[in-house]
């Protein structure tokens, strides 16, 4: 994803997996056929791109801890979830280069968040931009709404959202 900042200090006040319904989570992440595993606290996270506390991929399995940012959880989730199936089972903690398939993830992690009860997508880009996300328009929000068209429609052909920008559920 873009370049971040996560020694901000406003980042230590975003949502973590510890403070969600971990299980909700995890169905939300098996009905793309994905799975998620938890790993010890303290314990460095397979397949982790960032490294600390960000989530990491290897496969079709998402690796998170407890103190992992659900906004670092969905995207890394929605990496794997735009890429076609055959490609998935390739995927070690960089799942692309295409900064088209980056886009599309940003753009599906915020509508992921409104699955989750308690998180949403109005606290899942304040956590993006907390985090030090960095947007073309300043914000998370701006970019969402205003300059992310390629994004949704590229979501939309993939039949990931519907014409309305929706997640289409699966
Ligand atoms: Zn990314």
């Amino acid at each position: 994803m873009q370049a971040q900042n996560h020694d901000t200090a406003d980042g230590a006040h975003v949502l973590r997996l510890e403070d969600i319904d971990e299980d909700i989570a995890r169905d939300l992440l098996a009905r793309y056929g994905l799975g998620l595993q938890r790993v010890a606290a303290g314990k460095p996270i397979p397949g982790s791109f960032w490294g600390d506390e960000e989530a990491g991929i290897i496969g079709t399995t998402v690796y998170a801890r407890g103190d992992t940012p659900v906004h670092s959880l969905l995207h890394e989730a929605g990496h794997l979830i735009v890429l076609p199936a055959e490609r998935r089972t390739n995927v070690h903690t960089n799942a692309t280069d295409s900064i088209e398939e980056e886009d599309a993830t940003c753009y599906l992690q915020i509508v992921l968040a409104d699955e989750l009860p308690g998180v949403g997508r109005e606290r899942l880009m304040a956590d993006m931009d907390a985090w030090g996300y960095s947007f073309r328009l300043g914000s998370t929000r701006a970019w969402f709404g205003e300059d992310a068209e390629n994004a949704r429609r590229w979501l939309v052909e993939r039949q990931l959202l519907d014409g309305q920008g929706q997640l289409i559920h699966r």
